[in-house]
């Protein structure tokens, strides 16, 4: 099959070429990606300067790479409208550096970079390793090619998309594999203000993951603090569907 990688980390990252590696060993891999680092862009796209791309030769034989200026959903776009030769039976964004669960998933770039490709049609998973230090990617490659080598067989429904975080973990060390809901884990934000050399206010936003709630068995955050890698089905359609009738039957005149 043909595979689209992406990410959010930056086309330098261990977490890419460790995608690249596990995929071009079995499928036409190409590779589209932000030049540097671009981690909570959510699904930001460029509308006011230009996109660039340039040909990156670092990555295996036989893998197309390109680096660009955009966010991760501009570099699927660019991918699938300008850069490959034809569209790509999947996309997949990560390997990420850190988790995207919870509520990160509206802010991640990397789920973004798969949200993209299922707007765009394609099957598409994000993929992050659930730490920040000593990161191993082999684990979760390894089931990233697995995973989509299912997908694009069994194929996806429209507007759905998978996000997969996998514990930090050898192999034997796994509990094993888990479908979970997304969790209402959120950051808990801070700013930090600070002072610069000459003499004026910043701020830098701070925080570190919030507990998990009560109701958290069976979550993303859940089932990765057991062990588990976790699959979540995501869906594109924010609607409510708890607050339809609801909203009905209020008194919604304009005076
Ligand atoms: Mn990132």
């Amino acid at each position: 099959m043909r595979v689209l990688l992406t990410n959010d980390d930056g086309i330098g990252s261990p977490g890419l070429r460790a995608l690249a590696e596990a995929f071009s060993a079995h499928h036409e891999t190409a590779v589209v990606a932000p030049e540097h680092e671009r981690s909570a862009t959510g699904h930001a796209v460029t509308l006011h300067k230009p996109l660039r791309a340039r040909r990156i030769f670092t990555y295996p034989e036989g893998v197309r790479a390109w680096s660009t200026n955009g966010t991760p959903a501009d570099c699927v776009i660019l991918g699938v409208l300008e850069l490959l030769d034809g569209r790509p039976d999947a996309v997949v964004s990560g390997i990420n550096v850190g988790a995207n669960m919870g509520r990160d998933l509206t802010y991640s770039g990397t789920v973004s970079g798969a949200m993209e490709g299922a707007i765009l049609g394609m099957p598409s998973l994000a993929i992050s390793v659930a730490s920040f230090v000593d990161v191993r990617f082999d684990v979760a490659a390894r089931f990233a090619e697995r995973l989509a080598r299912q997908f694009v067989e069994k194929s996806l429904p429209p507007d759905a998309l998978l996000n997969v975080n996998v514990p930090n973990l050898p192999e034997g060390e796994l509990s094993g594999v888990m479908v979970t809901r997304q969790s209402s884990r959120r950051y808990l934000s801070r700013m930090e203000r600070r002072t610069d050399p000459r003499g004026e206010t910043y701020y830098w936003l701070a925080g570190e993951p919030g507990p998990l709630g009560s109701d958290a068995v069976g979550t993303d955050g859940w089932a990765v603090a057991a062990g588990f890698i976790s699959v979540t089905p995501i869906h594109l359609s924010m609607t409510d569907d708890r607050l339809f009738s609801e909203l009905e039957s209020w008194d919604l005149g304009v005076a």
